[in-house]
């Protein structure tokens, strides 16, 4: 068979999936431009826990055929290249590319790989298929989300913001079931979901209250109390003492994955509200709970919890949207979440997570 070009080459981030710290630079080929598809050249990456836990082979799985996984899942990229057939996309538009890729069942087949039933799906740099920790990757235009250009300094946190947008969104979906009329919001943790999720609410009118580790001089307090929302250091404010402190909460999203925090977080949400759990919990501790108060209360005050992962498009389509409000309304905002630019050759140290971090962005390509 005559070769009538040689393979072109890139470099990317990969782990061997079960075995700690083996994240490492690989050369593998670059993808080509095929019929229907689209290449896009990676400008950065964000990192986040799932980053960190897939190197600390806590899960992972590399695509059928391959020894390794191409980490990353948050990634900004230009389109560097239009295969044929694509429409309504161009070389220099810049894109951000959703995570989950749907399997057959009827939530994946409607667009709502989020909410698949069967668990067969894949999620690019996570599970089954290669993510974007590399200088490109290939993709059908339906998993792509345009940019606009003013929006490049920040766009990177769109896959962040959107499993805030499903978290909100799930949360006034679910409360259709009442006349709701929402005034006080709670968020426990301040990583990039809590601030974000700090943003949307905000955005909402509600009074915003986070709860953290960190201190009340901490730069993420400073940056919650400039959304005019409350920064509160629960080593000084119990988890414990929240609904006394607080008064009616009608909203409470759980982002620390702290299975105690979550109990907490229940058991402090007011009459009709709602609670969202969106962090994961890596471990597999038993607690104990007190399972009757927590019974009643959940029955007597009509309250509901939730768990919420991932996100699909549409998600993806209104955090573009807020990301626009945001910036108008609170300048440089999203920018003050990137608290660290690391170059691609330093990705151990990215993927590093040091306390003072909100997001890490790995940079590769310009
Ligand atoms: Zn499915």
């Amino acid at each position: 068979m005559a070769v009538t070009q040689a393979t072109q080459t890139m470099e990317a981030v990969a782990v061997t999936p079960g075995q700690a710290q083996s994240a490492r630079m690989v050369t593998m080929p670059r993808p080509a431009v095929a019929p229907g598809r689209l290449l896009m050249r990676v400008l950065e990456v964000g990192i986040d826990g799932t980053d960190t836990e897939i190197n600390n082979a806590q899960y992972g799985e590399a695509p059928a055929g391959s020894d390794f996984l191409v980490i990353g899942h948050e990634g900004l990229s230009r389109v560097e290249a239009v295969g044929e057939g694509v429409r309504g996309f161009s070389a220099g538009d810049l894109v951000v590319a959703t995570v989950r890729r749907p399997d057959g069942c009827a939530n994946c087949q409607a667009g709502e790989s989020d909410m698949c039933l069967t668990g067969r799906y894949t999620e690019r740099g996570i599970r089954g298929a290669h993510g974007y920790m590399a200088q490109f990757y290939d993709e059908v235009p339906d998993f792509l989300v345009k940019i606009p250009p003013e929006l490049r300094s920040f766009a990177v946190l769109l896959e962040p913001l959107s499993v805030v947008e499903k978290a909100v969104f799930q949360a006034w979906k679910i409360q259709e079931r009442l006349v709701w009329q929402p005034k006080r919001a709670v968020i426990l943790g301040a990583g990039t979901i809590g601030v974000l999720a700090a943003i949307l609410l905000r955005l909402r009118g509600l009074e915003v209250h986070v709860y953290a580790t960190t201190p009340e001089d901490d730069d993420r307090a400073r940056l919650v109390g400039s959304l005019g929302a409350a920064y509160h250091d629960v080593n000084r404010h119990p988890l414990a003492g929240l609904a006394e402190e607080l008064g009616q909460i009608d909203y409470i999203l759980e982002a620390t994955g702290v299975s105690s925090v979550a109990f907490q977080a229940i058991g402090a949400v007011g009459v009709d509200g709602v609670v969202c759990l969106v962090g994961i919990s890596g471990g597999n501790r038993q607690i104990e709970v007190p399972g009757d108060q927590l019974n009643l209360r959940l029955v007597i005050g009509n309250r509901v919890v939730f768990g919420s992962v991932n996100a699909n498009r549409r998600y993806f389509e209104m955090g573009v949207q807020h990301f626009e409000e945001g910036q108008r309304r609170w300048p440089g905002i999203f920018e003050r979440l990137i608290t660290r630019r690391v170059p691609f050759n330093d990705f151990r140290s990215a993927l590093d997570r040091r306390p003072t971090d909100i997001k890490t962005l790995l940079t590769i390509g310009g």
